[in-house]
């Protein structure tokens, strides 16, 4: 099976997103109240308490509580599965000695999302409104693209962002049997000053809204600093910095989505490197590998290629920009060397370059005469 979301805009009414409001409010408390539980549980009788304990109770917390109750059941079981996988993954954390960071009590201005089972606790109605469990008459979805035919949908994760209402559906589809097919190869490097460059030459540039992006990110960050705690002002210049920082994410999205399609549309063979981005991240390239948006590439190139029979291999990064694709050699450059000179007489775009390399290492071929493996030769 391959999963799948498909995420659309909600339009509720003034009423409704009242009322949606008040279900995410009701979901925060329980997952408060559970959690309290769990705490007074371990400190008075050592007794950890499991995701079954909390559910069994749950009916019996309805039954008293008449604002939850008149929400879905289901989606309050899921309220108390997030804590419980909020727990495990505390546990695992200590146990790796990892910085643990204990499950914290959530605010409701914060709890933004719910998980809904389908044919459940939401229902998507012959009018093509949704219907949800305790919201009052059918809310209005903008489908903007149909839900694929012949897929399961399972839940439905109703999420606030900025201000607005969303849904997205995760969906299950049976596996297709994609042929791979033939056709041209190519190896894609992150590029530092483009946002990737690949090895038949094509540069793509940083996108051209990230500085100006970033310039007015800075300026409502201010604004924001500036406002006094807790006031109104202060919660509108919130409200500002979050609608920009969603319309910048939507932005590259949509630009990195159009970008995975051309490439998984032209190419059999897609190269790309094993880059760890969680730990470019903390390194001082953080800032370039954020804007390349490096992870969010890779997922959708390997999502797109799998159903469009395109092979995605992924090759060891090290030393890739300082290898000369034509000879092989080691030609060290620093962050600020644009262009790749060798000795031999190879001179290309420093990223050009090591898509080229990238594409050799995909095809376990070595520079030059192709017949040392390239992980030899590699020494960074
Ligand atoms: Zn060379």
């Amino acid at each position: 099976m391959i999963q799948r979301s498909y995420k659309y805009r909600l339009y509720p009414s003034k009423a409704q997103s009242v009322v949606l409001t008040e279900m995410l409010g009701a979901f925060c408390d329980l997952y408060n109240a559970a959690l309290q539980q769990r705490i007074e549980a371990y400190r008075r009788q050592h007794k950890t308490l499991r995701y079954i304990d909390q559910a069994n109770e749950l009916k019996a917390v309805r039954t008293v509580d008449e604002r939850l109750a008149q929400f879905s059941y289901s989606a309050a079981q899921q309220v108390l599965r997030r804590l419980d996988k909020a727990f495990t993954a505390f546990f695992r954390r200590l146990k790796t000695k990892a910085k643990a960071g204990f499950p914290r009590f959530r605010a409701k201005s914060r709890f933004d999302s719910a998980e809904l089972r389908v044919g459940d606790g939401l229902t998507i109605r012959k009018s093509k409104r949704l219907a949800i469990t305790g919201i009052p008459g059918e809310i209005k979805v903008k489908w903007h693209r149909d839900l694929p035919a012949g897929a399961t949908v399972g839940t439905a994760v109703l999420s606030r962002s900025a201000g607005k209402w969303f849904i997205c559906f995760q969906i299950a589809l049976p596996d297709q049997v994609v042929q791979p097919r033939d056709g041209a190869s190519v190896g894609i490097d992150v590029g530092l000053t483009s946002l990737v460059a690949t090895s038949d030459g094509n540069v793509v540039k940083t996108l051209q809204w990230t500085k100006h992006a970033a310039k007015k990110q800075r300026r409502l960050q201010r604004a924001l600093a500036r406002c006094k705690q807790g006031s109104r002002r202060r919660l509108k210049a919130k409200q500002r910095l979050a609608r920009h920082k969603a319309h910048i994410a939507n932005q590259r999205r949509d630009v990195l989505h159009k970008l995975a399609w051309s490439l998984v549309d032209r190419y059999a063979l897609i190269a790309l490197e094993d880059l760890d981005v969680d730990r470019l991240a903390r390194s001082m390239l953080a800032k370039a590998v954020h804007n390349a948006a490096w992870g969010q590439l890779r997922r959708f190139l390997e999502y797109k290629a799998a159903s469009a029979g395109t092979r995605v291999e992924v090759v060891d990064p090290r030393g890739t920009s300082q290898t000369c694709p034509q000879c092989g050699d080691r030609v060290t450059k620093t962050l600020s060397d644009r262009t790749h000179i060798c000795l031999c007489g190879c001179v290309m775009d420093r990223d050009v370059a090591a898509a080229v390399i990238i594409l050799q290492r995909a095809q376990g071929m070595g520079p030059g005469t192709g017949l040392r493996s390239p992980s030899q030769r590699v020494t960074a």
